[in-house]
């Protein structure tokens, strides 16, 4: 039995591929390397049970003997990206999304999904459900990774009716953890490597702004548990601890500060909000309790330990994140 992994590379691409290969499985990425990177897979290099094809989901796929099941995960997710490469997000949301799952109805492969609780916009209510379709403008700067990720969902219901593809839905909220870029200009990154440069950390807004951040392999446990269940509806995989960001970066830079023995942590520097940047992001995780008995486990101030030392680990000179 293969899997396949796209955007294996990448930042949770890394600690799937980890779980997978922990658990004995025979794992091929698929990855174009334009977000992730080589060294994110250095570490399987050696172990006969993996392989990294390079290439641009967006093409058609090459196929792979034994496919059993397909993790789609290759889409850069950093808002970031959104203004660098809004057509390139667009079509890797929906060709890189299709080619997937012709591959799988080829191969009668399952595939999961790695959709976000971007599908729901800036939300009119204060906790998400999955029944809540969203509040989102498919007309600004985060439109192309909101509706290519709405229609990558939409491409999973057309490829099960049409073609009795079996897929999985997973509704991603905030993730973080060791292995994410630097500089792809994600909160958690960003604070961390400003905090090691002795530089203020940026917030967008005035920081009241809140989200609930997972670490990394609680949230790829979610995927594998959803998988390898039977349920085949969108599921929401994230935290449901709800902070404000100013409360998270300033718990990120007391720990830099800790650690590097720094008098004090670095100051707060507000910018303007982000367009359409939603106000609130909290996701209701009552179903995959239920369905998948799954829920986060790793609490926060351990996670964003881990997290600030690997980043001092890899980046030993603050200055490199800069
Ligand atoms: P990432 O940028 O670290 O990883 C994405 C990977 O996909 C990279 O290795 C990149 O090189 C690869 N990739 C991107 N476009 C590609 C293409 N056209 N062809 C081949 N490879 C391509 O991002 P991540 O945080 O690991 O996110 C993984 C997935 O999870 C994404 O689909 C993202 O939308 C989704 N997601 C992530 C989060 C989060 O908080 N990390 C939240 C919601 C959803």
């Amino acid at each position: 039995m293969t899997i396949v992994v796209t955007g294996g590379a990448g930042f949770l691409g890394h600690h799937l591929v980890k779980l997978l290969l922990d658990k004995g499985k025979s794992v091929v990425v698929m990855d174009s390397l334009w977000t992730g990177s080589q060294e994110n897979i250095a570490e399987f290099a050696s172990n006969p049970n993996f392989r990294h094809i390079l290439c641009d989901v967006r093409e058609p796929l090459p196929d792979v003997e034994d496919l059993e099941q397909i993790y789609h995960l290759a889409c850069p997710a950093s808002p970031d990206d959104f203004e660098r490469a809004p057509i390139e997000i667009l079509e890797t949301c929906f060709l890189g999304t299709r080619n997937v799952l012709e591959l799988a109805t080829v191969r009668r492969a399952r595939v999961l999904l790695a959709s976000t609780s971007e599908i729901y916009g800036d939300p009119e209510v204060s906790v998400l459900p999955e029944s809540y379709r969203g509040n989102v403008n498919s007309f600004g700067p985060r439109s192309c990774y909101d509706e290519g990720k709405r229609t990558l969902e939409a491409l999973a219901f057309s490829y099960r009716l049409k073609n009795n593809v079996e897929t999985r839905i997973a509704r991603i909220f905030n993730a973080y953890g060791p292995y994410m870029a630097a500089k792809d200009g994600r909160a958690v990154p960003n604070f961390i490597g400003a905090a090691m440069d002795g530089q203020p950390v940026k917030i967008y807004g005035d920081g009241s702004a809140t989200r609930c951040f997972q670490y990394a392999t609680d949230c790829v446990e979610g995927l594998y548990a959803l998988m390898n269940s039977d349920y085949d509806k969108p599921v929401n995989i994230g935290s449901d601890l709800e902070m404000a960001v100013s409360d998270i970066a300033n718990k990120v830079t007391r720990v830099v500060a800790e650690k590097l023995g720094q008098k004090a942590p670095v100051a707060v520097q507000y910018l303007p909000k982000r367009v359409d940047d939603p106000t609130r992001r909290k996701p209701d995780i009552t179903l995959a309790g239920e369905v998948l008995g799954w829920s986060p486990k790793v609490s926060l101030d351990d996670g964003i330990a881990q997290t600030v030392d690997w980043f001092l680990e890899k980046h030993g000179n603050p200055k490199s994140l800069m």
